[in-house]
């Protein structure tokens, strides 16, 4: 909507929080980076759903060839909404984290895995046991593909590669330059999978325009429920991989052999990597989110978050003690995602009194992105995670950094507020 009205309803709109200065306030969710409320309309296909849910790929029952309906539509429905081609595998994991670990455990060998110190741990981390070449965050999107075609440039042209990148930062929320890349690491004969975690929920992938590998993301951050993601892509290493998880629902036959062990035949479809009873919930609600984002279309949403962004950045650009982070400049295009820090403030200490005093729920800390915040605030930066407040460097500024995001309804009140709360 124009001005305030939200399109794509989301829970939790009536939530009221107390406040530490007495009475209470509707709860501004300003941490869709971290996880997006569920969409309306994925709760009330769920709820529809549940009643007559069964086991997938199991039971002679009705309800169980219904649920097996409705996930195998639910792979085929991700499929349409990345865009994939014919050939490519949806298998649905847990979350963007498992489907990275999992592309990792599938890695051809002797893989040259390309990551930029600027990604995710969860992009940063799976590799264990490949040959990891870690590029330096780079400061602009075209330094990005340099830095690329040089590191692809120097490596043993013959073995298999791989470039793990972004779509969108969840630190700064900037959008990489995921086609040029994909050409690049082609053009070397590399592979590139995206992590679509922060871009999915904001804007159109599409595999075969990106011309990437794989994608991975997570339902919960595309306003449906945890628990649930997604890796699609190219079949031929998945398929050649041994199975991410053993056991039932991956084989196809398992036999007594003469020496006493088994022998097991696994299935060469997504299955492979899907062992154990399908979280079929979880694949009905990232289906349903996928087909109300794309009934909706991206273009409307994008505008609007386009807006909320300007409305954050002109409405403290003259507060000097707040300083945004960015890697490619401050006016880079980005996703509805900012950090800042607050000269003189801990943010985590900041992060709270928006809670508490204007009932803002926003994110404080690293992000699971050590390596970038590092590069971005300098020095030796703390993630309070569990463990209590960092201090404060000498000099007051902090050691980490606020978080603001949202997405699809996110009223403009919102995002006016939390402007408010800060200055
Ligand atoms: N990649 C990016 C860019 C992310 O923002 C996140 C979540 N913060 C992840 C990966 C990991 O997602 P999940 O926690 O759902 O596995």
């Amino acid at each position: 909507g124009p001005s305030g009205c939200a399109p794509l309803p989301v829970l939790g709109r009536d939530v009221t929080v107390p406040l530490v200065t007495g009475g209470e306030v509707t709860y501004a969710a300003l941490d869709y980076a971290a996880s997006a409320p569920a969409l309306q309309r994925v709760w009330d296909d769920v709820a529809a759903y549940a009643p007559y849910y069964g086991s997938v790929h199991r039971g002679a029952g009705y309800l169980s060839q219904l649920s097996t309906e409705l996930f195998e539509n639910a792979r085929r429905t991700v499929a349409e909404f990345l865009d994939c081609r014919a050939g490519d595998q949806v298998v649905f994991t847990r979350s963007t984290t498992d489907s990275l670990n999992l592309l990792a455990a599938a890695l051809p060998d002797d893989c040259q895995v390309f990551v930029f110190e600027s990604e995710h741990h969860a992009a940063l981390l799976p590799w264990r046991g490949a040959r990891v070449t870690f590029l330096d965050a780079p400061d602009s999107p075209e330094r990005a593909v340099r830095a690329l075609e040089h590191a692809l440039a120097a490596r043993d042209p013959h073995g298999p590669a791989l470039l793990c990148v972004t779509g969108a930062s969840n630190v700064t929320g900037e959008l990489w330059p995921v086609r040029e890349l994909a050409a690049a690491a082609h053009a070397h004969g590399a592979r590139i999978v995206l992590d679509a975690a922060q871009l999915a929920p904001h804007h159109a992938v599409s595999l075969r325009g990106l011309d990437v590998d794989w994608v991975a993301f997570s339902g919960h951050k595309l306003y449906a429920p945890f628990g649930a993601g997604v890796l699609a892509g190219r079949a031929d290493w998945l398929r050649e991989a041994e199975p991410y998880l053993a056991g039932g629902g991956a084989s196809r036959k398992v036999t007594r052999r003469e020496d006493g062990g088994v022998e097991v035949e696994w299935h060469d479809s997504a299955a492979r990597h899907e062992a154990g009873s399908p979280n079929v919930i979880g694949a009905y609600a990232i289906a349903s989110a996928c087909k109300a984002l794309g009934e909706a279309g991206f273009g409307a949403l994008a505008a609007r978050e386009e807006r909320l962004v300007r409305t954050v950045r002109n409405g403290l650009a003259d507060v000097p003690e707040v300083r945004f982070l960015s890697l490619f400049g401050d006016d880079a295009p980005r996703v509805g995602v900012l950090s800042f820090v607050v000269d003189g403030w801990n943010s985590s200490h900041f992060a709270a009194a928006l809670s508490a005093e204007y009932g803002i729920g926003v994110r404080d800390g690293l992000f699971c992105a050590h390596p970038l915040l590092r590069a971005l605030l300098g020095g030796d930066p703390q993630d309070q995670g569990e463990c209590g407040a960092p201090e404060a460097a000498p000099g007051g500024t902090s050691l980490n950094a606020i978080r603001v995001s949202f997405g699809a309804g996110t009223p403009d009140e919102h995002v006016e507020r939390f402007v408010r709360a800060v200055r």
